[in-house]
């Protein structure tokens, strides 16, 4: 009797102890992420888990390594488990259809993470950056460094990357990229010598920096045995850095052949590092706490049922749907800036960069 009374009191304080963890256990969201290969996403899922982790949810975070069969699996491994929420940085936007339909079924609620996912309705909400600009951003840099670094080589050639042709926001990328550059190649200050234009032509299949070292090689040795490339648009800074290596492998960069202007975009360490040795050019810096921070929000919406925060209704249209969504800012980062906008802002340490 003495002892069932003290095993009374024990659960009764035990669960006194207990109930502030309880009350914070807001539900389950699985993270499903694209690959481990770039750092960008490694970054992204640590945000996301340790916002949401903050915010009362708990998490499973699972990386497809860029297989879609692989990603299909985890998604719906995580539907059957249970999870309320599902956000998803999807690596081929186009072939989650059916796997969303049973989750949404299941009463499971979607939130498109960076990258829009096509042909569902089944999708809530969009998180991502405002991705037109970023090309936008891109190409605006790379004619800023041809006018400072050959001011005197009119008309200049540059040479055309895309990202992966089954990610939507490559389209955005490479669209906003030749609001840019098409008037300046309509007006002959711009020569794409290869000729290699649009996105059939220039998309690098999962974002592969090996595609794009390749496809260099070959512009190189088809189009520039008599000339110079002085640009060339990479979208992604693991193109950028593939790139950079075909360039150098035939001598840009060094003697008096000067290196080409080369962008890129997520303010990869590797890249502000080419940066600072002055080979790439320039990167576009999307800080992914402020991603996971609106994802979160979206999140919170969805599980509570009010509207969260949108600042764009008209530009994702996935095919079934327009997605509301909210577009944060991107920001250039080149040799003169990425001290305020990297280290400054607590993104990354000097010691990571230097
Ligand atoms: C992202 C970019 C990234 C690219 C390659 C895109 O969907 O928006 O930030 O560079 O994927 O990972």
């Amino acid at each position: 009797m003495k002892l069932k009374k003290l095993a009374g009191a024990l659960a009764v304080s035990l669960a006194a102890i207990s109930a502030p963890a309880f009350a914070q256990d807001k539900g389950t969201v699985g993270i499903a992420m694209p690959t481990k290969s770039s750092a960008r996403w490694i970054d992204d899922g640590n945000n996301m888990v340790k916002q949401l982790e903050e915010a009362g949810y708990a998490t499973d975070l699972q990386y497809a390594e860029d297989d879609i069969p692989n990603q299909l699996a985890q998604i719906e491994n995580m539907v059957t488990k249970g999870v309320d929420v599902l956000v998803i940085a999807a690596i081929d936007g186009t072939t989650l259809s059916n796997a969303l339909a049973n989750a949404a079924a299941s009463g499971v609620r979607i939130v498109a993470y960076d990258r829009l996912i096509r042909d569902s309705g089944d999708v809530d909400y969009y998180a991502t950056f405002d991705n037109f600009k970023v090309g936008v951003l891109q190409a605006t840099s790379l004619v800023e460094g041809l006018e400072s670094r050959f001011p005197d080589s009119k008309p200049w050639n540059v040479e055309l990357f895309g990202g992966s042709p089954d990610d939507n926001n490559a389209y955005f990328f490479y669209d906003g990229a030749m609001s840019v550059l098409q008037p300046l190649i309509d007006a002959g200050d711009i020569v794409v010598q290869s000729g290699q234009m649009g996105m059939d032509k220039v998309g690098t299949l999962r974002w592969d920096g090996a595609v794009a070292q390749a496809r260099m090689d070959n512009i190189l040795s088809a189009n520039y045995t008599d000339k110079d490339v002085h640009g060339v648009l990479a979208p992604y800074d693991g193109l950028s850095i593939g790139i950079l290596s075909s360039l150098k492998g035939v001598g840009y960069g060094s003697g008096d052949l000067a290196m080409p202007i080369v962008t890129g975009q997520d303010a990869e360490v590797q890249s502000v590092k080419s940066i600072l040795a002055g080979e790439q050019y320039s990167t576009i810096f999307k800080d992914t706490r402020e991603l996971a921070r609106v994802t979160v929000g979206m999140v919170n919406a969805v599980m509570e049922g009010s509207e969260p925060e949108v600042n764009d209704t008209t530009t994702y249209d996935n095919g079934v749907k327009v997605v509301p969504s909210y577009l944060l800012e991107p920001l250039p980062v080149d040799a003169s800036n990425w001290e305020e906008r990297l280290i400054g802002s607590g993104y990354y340490t000097e010691d990571q960069i230097k």
